[in-house]
């Protein structure tokens, strides 16, 4: 039976040509900076967000949790949003490997508020820790983003107080999408951005971390000291080449099976859609008589459709590669019947 999988992005499979890229890449021991592909890759996931330069990490927590550590100093505060993964998703590493504290603002569905960030960073007292770094999320994980102009807003303020500013833009390329702008635009407003590879761009691992020339540097020994110093990584690195050349303009599709989704979802009696989170390639909805919930996920398992369990009283459908615009009317389909029969 065909699996349809819509519990996220990260489950895309690489495609043909990154395995033919894989099994070609020419490498070497990165940590001696001797490999030409991921050296390759770097200069590309620099330029794709206008940064002077780029570090390859294995994960997109490595890269957020490396930023922290570069950025900050022990004991330094960092401002984030309350439902961000750096705050729920990230096991608390930032008090371990940076050993930060975090200090949260609460984002209206992911949209954050300059002014209320400003209001938490620090004076200066004795007693008070330092605002050692302000973290952003876009796309944020509950669906949404965030406009160029209150990153720009959110930017000034930081300069003012000499902060940096650290994106997690694990869905930076969605946001972009979303927004009808270039990444770029987007990161101008930062001073490091982390971003995925292998979530809608579908390269088997790997994500980046980009900054100055100096910052990145600085987080070479950081990644080394994290473990995250890796040998030939070309053959990685090979596929997050053709991820960032090839798979960008496709995410736009993502979005338009999103909204496709969404629409059928909403048209069914027992279901409420949250519409004002439909920015990227992710459905939240909800029934209406939490009772339906019993048997969903393995009702949908049994029509060769994986979804996650509910969250928060929340459900999240995600599209990506692996899911064409028939699988999505097959599973409106089958999330009809499942109503049909209880
Ligand atoms: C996926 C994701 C990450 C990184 O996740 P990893 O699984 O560690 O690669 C970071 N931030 C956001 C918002 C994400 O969605």
């Amino acid at each position: 039976m065909k699996i349809i999988d819509i519990r996220s992005d990260t489950v895309t499979l690489p495609t043909p040509k990154m395995r033919e890229a894989m099994f070609k890449a020419e490498v070497g021991d990165d940590v001696y900076g001797d490999d030409p592909t991921v050296i390759e890759l770097e200069r590309l996931a620099a330029e794709k967000v206008g940064k002077e330069a780029a570090i390859f990490v294995p994960s997109g927590t490595f890269g957020n949790e490396l930023a922290l550590l570069t950025h900050t100093l022990r004991g330094d505060e960092v401002i984030v949003d309350d439902y961000s993964h750096i705050m729920i998703h990230e096991a608390g590493a930032s008090a371990v490997i940076a050993g930060v504290q975090l200090r949260t603002f609460r984002s209206t569905n992911g949209h954050p508020d300059p002014d209320e960030i400003e209001n938490l960073i620090r004076e200066k007292n004795i007693h008070f820790p330092r605002t050692g770094l302000i973290c952003l999320e876009n796309a944020h994980g509950m669906g949404t983003v965030t406009d160029v102009e209150t990153m720009m807003r959110i930017h000034e303020i930081a300069n003012s107080r000499g902060i940096p500013i650290h994106l997690d833009g694990a869905r930076i390329f969605n946001a972009a999408c979303a927004l009808g702008v270039d990444a770029k635009e987007i990161a101008k407003h930062t001073d490091s951005v982390m971003f995925c590879l292998s979530k809608g761009l579908a390269a088997p691992i790997g994500s980046m971390l980009a900054g100055t020339k100096e910052f990145v540097e600085k987080a070479r020994k950081g990644r080394k000291l994290m473990g995250g110093g890796m040998r030939q990584a070309g053959i990685i690195a090979a596929a997050g080449i053709v991820a960032l050349k090839d798979m960008i303009p496709r995410l736009c599709e993502d979005h338009e099976n999103a909204r496709l989704l969404a629409e059928g979802l909403e048209s069914l009696n027992g279901i409420e859609v949250f519409k004002n989170r439909l920015d990227i390639n992710m459905v939240f909805f909800r029934f209406k008589n939490h009772l339906n919930d019993c048997d969903f996920v393995s009702y949908m398992l049994k029509q060769g459709i994986k979804i996650n369990s509910v969250e928060n009283g929340e459900y999240r459908f995600v599209t990506n590669k692996d899911v064409s615009r028939s699988d999505v009317m097959y599973v409106i389909e089958r999330v009809k019947t499942y109503f049909n029969q209880i």
